[in-house]
């Protein structure tokens, strides 16, 4: 199941910043969060507060709907606005708005039946698992946005291996590492749940071995061998092919994980997350438990402010976060980093693209075994039937083949505008005329 993949890049770390700092809460919460209610897909939730409205930390916005986790507040206070707002990708989305009173009333009790601590996962039905993921709001914490309660509802009968990802391989990123350390008890439960979602006996935990203190906190609840968690150690590589999805196997994170048992044995909905926010821009750099709807600037703040004008600003990893031109949009489940960088840490350095070496490099990246350099050549000439033969579709935007590229060209923007054009095209749309 772990064989070695062909392609994938070593980055330097980076990560010595936030190593070895524990996850600390905020030490001024914010004073006002922006909630945005549409995740993944085109559904747009119907929210179920005004402004005006009195809400307490856990209160449900939005109701879910089949591919959206419902919304919750994540802190106590007063509705000021439900009105599109500024996003971390780009775009504006309907988003509440809550001035924070900063008193953390929580709701009297969650709308989903809580669970004694020490009842065992069997107790649940997986289908009351999936519902509670939904009414708690739980998303995959991976990115992507989408809800959890439906990828384990098309997961359930049709897996035969689940796998946990602990990994984090893009640099400076420590978020996950700190969980697994400060909540092994937690991430652990949370694997079990998703196992009895899944009626399966067993499952795998990747990390990799460079993550030592969540190994070795991790390795505190488990026997030796025989468990019915494996951990497994990766190399250290990026991406991790060896956790993606393919067929029969299912792949949570462990933040999914660690949420499902808050949800389940603590009754919390999504609130918070634990942001890493670095770059030598920061004179405080950290972990950070941060209320889900913080706006950016909150987490600039408490890092201590700038100790240099950062040259960028990037919401997620460096190979696949978005960079950011404004510190108004707000944090949401997905947000694993903050990184606040410098000309020096720029990665890679920004220079100006030069023309293709035909050196293949970006080939010998490509973790899938794709070509970068004719996605490039093809999304910049239009040739949407080449994009499709070339499977630019299967491309994960890992960012490998721009990382090793020597003449520097952006190939993943190229690849991304290509995507988009080829959907528009294919769905009769006008295609937009964004530079390849
Ligand atoms: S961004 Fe796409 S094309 Fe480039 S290495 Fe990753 S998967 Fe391959
Ligand atoms: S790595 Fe860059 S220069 Fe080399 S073939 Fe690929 S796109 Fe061209």
């Amino acid at each position: 199941m772990f064989s070695i993949f062909s392609g994938g890049i070593r980055p330097a770390h980076r990560k010595k910043a936030t190593a070895r700092l524990a996850v600390r809460p905020m030490d001024k919460q914010p004073v006002q969060v922006i909630l945005p209610l549409a995740g993944s897909g085109d559904a747009v939730p119907v929210p179920l507060v005004t402004p005006g409205d009195r809400v307490r930390v856990g209160q449900k916005l939005t109701e879910p709907a089949p591919s959206l986790a419902s919304v919750h507040a994540s802190v106590s206070g007063t509705v000021a606005a439900v009105e599109p707002r500024q996003q971390l990708r780009g775009g504006s989305v309907l988003s509440v708005v809550i001035d924070n009173d900063g008193k953390d009333t929580p709701v009297a009790s969650p709308t989903w039946r809580r669970v004694e601590k020490d009842a065992p996962p069997a107790s649940l039905r997986p289908g009351e698992l999936a519902d509670i993921a939904a009414q708690a709001g739980l998303t995959a914490m991976d990115g992507t946005g989408r809800s959890l309660a439906q990828l384990l509802r098309a997961a359930m009968g049709k897996t035969e291996a689940l796998i946990i990802d602990g990994t984090e391989p893009e640099p400076y990123v420590t978020a996950r590492r700190h969980l697994m350390a400060d909540r092994p008890e937690a991430v652990l439960g949370g694997v079990r749940l998703l196992m009895q979602a899944l009626s399966l006996p067993r499952a795998v935990l990747a990390l990799e071995g460079s993550q030592y203190d969540a190994v070795a906190a991790l390795r505190g609840y488990l026997p030796l061998r025989g468990g019915d968690i494996a951990l497994r150690l990766l190399r250290d590589r990026y991406p991790q092919r060896a956790v993606v999805q393919e067929e029969g196997r299912a792949v949570f994170s462990v933040c999914a994980a660690a949420a499902l048992w808050d949800a389940v044995y603590q009754g919390k909905a999504l609130t918070h997350r634990i942001v890493t926010v670095t770059g030598s821009a920061v004179t405080r750099p950290g972990n950070l438990l941060v209320p889900i709807g913080t706006p950016i600037s909150d987490l600039i703040r408490e890092a201590g402010g700038w100790k240099e004008e950062p040259v960028r600003l990037v919401a997620g990893g460096p190979m696949t976060g978005a960079a950011q031109f404004e510190l108004t949009a707000p944090v949401t489940g997905e947000t694993c980093a903050l990184l606040a960088l410098t000309a020096a840490d720029l990665y890679p350095a920004a220079q100006p693209e030069g023309p293709c070496l035909r050196c293949g490099r970006c080939v010998d990246a490509c973790p899938v075994g794709l070509a970068p350099l004719f996605l490039r050549l093809y999304a910049k000439s239009g040739q949407w039937e080449a994009l499709k033969r070339e499977h630019i579709t299967a491309c994960t935007e890992c960012g490998a083949c721009a990382y090793v590229c020597p003449a520097h060209l952006r190939l993943v923007h190229s690849i991304r505008v290509g995507k988009r054009r080829l959907s528009e095209t294919a769905d009769g749309r006008e295609a937009d005329h964004e530079e390849a």
